[in-house]
């Protein structure tokens, strides 16, 4: 919650001129999104032009809403028929405007600002590090990762005068965009991670990367490092003076001396201060990236002045947490969305708007604990309350003392508790039913008790999803692609085994054009999950004609004789519907052929009950540069029969031609729309875009027992696998029968454990494999990853000489699959 402005304010610190009537609005929220406008009177949006919207486009539908202000590019226009209804801030660059507003918003902010950048661990050292000076300080920080050009802006909103420290993050990934970050953030305090060795797109060299980054610390009274980062450690030295920086080290003669002694699940950091005084802290963690960010956080609470016993307070609610926001089965069909670590305003309203992006439930029940860190309580939990609201939560169930200032403010069902044991106690399972749950608590009220209660209990293995890489890979192709150019994603086949509802789900707020699926079943179950966007069915039989008028469904037609059944159902029906016709240019497995054309547009033309939505074909080999000619071939094919079919209708279809091997390679072929499928998924067939795409799914399974073995005994079915030396098998819970493919078995495939390969020895089982675990040092119920990042399907197919198509869409049904976003 910024401080109030008024409009003419506004319009002076970004040097504007007001359009429009309105004098007297008082500012106290900006948004640039417009779906989460709570005060819509005293609000002012900031239409911004993204690669996947423009906020322009919104503001009718916002003036409808009651907006009343807004930031525009100087060439906007309102509608005829809205002129003079809204104020409108014109600006030459709405972005920048939006930077120098929050730049103003920093100058009233006397606290102390952390500016923390690097390249790894910036969003847990700032999560952290809030989270340990929420013990002396009301802390404000940017919600989960709000680093960029336009994430920056919206975190320094979010401090209210209240606040007394701000700890927000900088991320860049080109030269000259930290410059700008620098100057609305102006940090007294920086961090400076680390370095990633690895070449950034977008930098031409590590020394530039390095140079960059550094600039966020320009204005800097303390500076951050790590002794043991030399290259960091030597920029700094060489370009700042001596008394800003701040050196930590694992060996002594720095500001700071830390040695750590790990155990099993936690480590011991003992801190050597320059006066030589020692402490310990305890941290419940082992592992090099947490003992890092750690240290960091650790320097920069003794740099604000917090004592090291206050410290120690902090660092034992931390976790190596997950900062992800989850869905998981919940009980009764309920659908849990996972949020508990979570403890400021703006998490809060990350989670809401998650949670209204869920497909609907039953009801929308909210599981909240004290907001911690808040400035002024009684603004803060108004604004919780006008939350409730506008998320139409209809059951609330909160926990803490301050969060009792909620009771009797919402006319909804609720109940308090004064802490997380007495809810556990009095909470029965079988309340809900089918709602969608969030639950939301500060680290300290332990919710995950409360998830672990209500979650369904699940088999050891899961396919994780990650929505923000799908969103990566479709904006990815949407980049290749120009602006007008549609989008079709094939969800057939479960998404590609990903899961149809969920992702269909997703991609219709990513606003995709159509979808389509291969039988009409998988358009229904669609329908009835509540997709709204338009979907076509590869391969709709006779039976189903019913059900693609019911669930207005678009077939697609592929032979004279399908026309002539299809369009007699119309007549008989006395209805009308939209088709897609296939036209087979090569790929010999559906459509028309060329000889069929005449047929074709006599057909058309008497049976106008069916309208002809778009015109395809398929690549038969759109990946392989041997076949180029062929596929050529294949594009001027499908123009002629395009355009002698066009020739005879009235009206213009929309006409596609790329899969996704297509997109990477023939953009040049985009006609009007294209079908995007593996490529969403994180698979680039053709290997020339494979950075850009992040894998999507992961598969995950556990241990379930640890044998020791000696050399020469054998192990599973027929006794193929043969112990090679003494040493240890582990068996894992995932079998052929949950599409862990047979072939793997005896040394063919491999699987993670703890970051290390480990190669399936013997026979793979129906439900169980063994894998040789030998001096790998592993435990029963240790993670085990099949796939995912670190283990490409693309190698593991070759492995078996199959293709990735095949992997993912093997994986069973009745393996769980769970949904992230960050
Ligand atoms: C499956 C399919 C696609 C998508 O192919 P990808 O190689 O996964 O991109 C496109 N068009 C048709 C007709 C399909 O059947």
């Amino acid at each position: 919650m910024m401080q109030n402005l008024s409009l003419d304010q506004l319009v002076g610190l970004v040097h504007a001129e007001k359009h429009g009537p309105l004098d007297d609005i008082e500012i106290s929220q900006i948004a640039i999104d417009s779906r989460n406008i709570l005060q819509p009177e005293n609000t002012l949006f900031v239409a911004l032009k993204g690669a996947k919207f423009d906020g322009h486009e919104f503001i009718p539908e916002l003036m409808d809403q009651g907006v009343k202000a807004f930031l525009v590019r100087d060439d906007f226009e309102l509608p005829f028929s809205l002129t003079g209804q809204a104020c409108l801030i014109k600006v030459k660059n709405t972005l920048k405007a939006l930077q120098e507003l929050a730049a103003y918003q920093r100058t009233l902010f006397k606290g102390p600002l952390v500016g923390i950048t690097g390249s790894n661990g910036k969003t847990i050292v700032k999560e952290w590090l809030g989270q340990v000076l929420s013990q002396k300080f009301a802390v404000a920080k940017s919600p989960k990762s709000y680093n960029s050009q336009v994430g920056v802006p919206l975190s320094l909103f979010g401090i209210d005068p209240g606040h007394q420290v701000a700890v927000m993050e900088a991320g860049i990934s080109k030269p000259n965009e930290m410059e700008t970050l620098t100057a609305m953030l102006m940090p007294q305090l920086g961090i400076f991670t680390n370095i990633g060795t690895a070449h950034e797109e977008g930098f031409e060299s590590m020394q530039q990367k390095l140079e960059e980054k550094a600039k966020l610390f320009v204005y800097s009274d303390f500076i951050i490092f790590r002794k043991e980062h030399i290259l960091i450690s030597d920029y700094l030295k060489k370009n700042f003076p001596s008394d800003r920086l701040i050196e930590w080290s694992d060996n002594i003669g720095s500001d700071y001396s830390f040695t750590v002694k790990k155990e099993e699940q936690s480590s011991k950091i003992l801190l050597m201060r320059p006066d030589l005084r020692v402490f310990t802290f305890q941290v419940p963690f082992s592992d090099e990236a947490s003992l890092e960010n750690i240290r960091h956080v650790i320097t920069a609470a003794l740099t604000l002045g917090m004592e090291p016993q206050a410290i120690q307070e902090g660092l034992k609610h931390l976790k190596a947490i997950d900062m992800r926001l989850t869905l998981k089965p919940g009980c009764n069909e309920s659908l849990i969305i996972d949020d508990t670590y979570n403890n400021d305003l703006a998490g809060l309203r990350l989670a809401l708007d998650f949670m209204a992006a869920q497909r609907p439930k039953k009801r929308k029940v909210l599981i909240i604990s004290d907001l911690l860190q808040v400035g002024n309580t009684t603004q803060v939990y108004a604004e919780v309350g006008r939350l409730l609201e506008f998320y139409g939560i209809d059951y609330l169930i909160a926990v803490g003392e301050d969060i009792q200032r909620l009771k009797g403010e919402n006319p909804i069902q609720q109940e308090f508790y004064s802490s997380t044991e007495e809810l556990l106690q009095n909470l029965q399972t079988d309340v809900f039913d089918n709602d969608l749950i969030l639950v939301t608590g500060a680290r300290k009220f332990g919710f995950e008790a409360i998830v672990n209660r209500l979650q369904q209990r699940i088999h050891g293995t899961t396919l994780e999803i990650n929505l923000n890489s799908l969103t990566n890979n479709y904006n990815f192709y949407k980049s290749r692609l120009k602006p007008q150019t549609k989008i079709m994603v094939m969800v057939k086949a479960f998404a590609y085994g990903g899961g149809a509802s969920e992702i269909a789900n997703h991609l219709q707020q990513l606003k995709a054009d159509y979808l389509a699926v291969a039988y009409t079943d998988e358009g229904v179950a669609l329908r009835e999950e509540g997709i709204r966007l338009p979907i076509m069915v590869l391969n709709p039989v006779q039976e189903s004609f019913i059900h693609l008028k019911a669930y207005q469904l678009e077939p697609v037609v592929y032979s004279p004789g399908f026309f002539r059944e299809l369009a007699k159902f119309c007549e008989v029906q006395q209805t009308h519907m939209k088709v897609h016709l296939d036209l087979d240019t090569g790929m010999h497995r559906l459509g028309f052929e060329e000889t069929h054309m005449d047929e074709l547009i006599g057909l058309i033309k008497a049976n106008p009950q069916l309208e002809i939505a778009s015109l395809y074909t398929h690549l038969a080999a759109a990946d392989e540069s041997e076949h180029e000619n062929y596929t050529r071939d294949q594009f001027q094919a499908f123009d002629q029969m395009c355009a002698k079919i066009m020739e005879n209708l009235a009206y213009k279809p929309i006409r596609h031609a790329l899969n996704s091997a297509g997109i990477a390679k023939y953009p040049e072929h985009q006609y009007d729309m294209v079908r995007l499928g593996i490529g969403l998924y994180g698979i680039e067939v053709t290997g020339k875009y494979d950075k850009q795409l992040k894998p999507i799914s992961t598969l995950k399974t556990t241990i379930s027992q640890v044998k020791n073995l000696k050399k020469g005994q054998t192990i599973g079915y027929s006794r193929k696998g043969i112990m090679p030396e003494d040493g240890q098998i582990a068996t894992i819970a995932l079998g052929y029968a949950d599409g862990y493919d047979r072939r793997f078995s005896n040394g063919r495939g491999y699987v993670l454990i703890n970051g290390k390969k480990a190669p399936v020895i013997g026979n793979v089982c129906m439900d169980m494999t063994m894998i040789n675990v030998s001096g790998l040092n592993v435990k029963e119920g240790d993670e085990v990853i099949i796939y995912g990042p670190g283990i490409s399907l693309k190698e593991l197919a070759e492995r078996i000489g199959t293709i990735p198509y095949e992997l993912l869409t093997n994986i069973s049904s009745r393996v769980k699959r769970v949904y992230y976003l960050d």
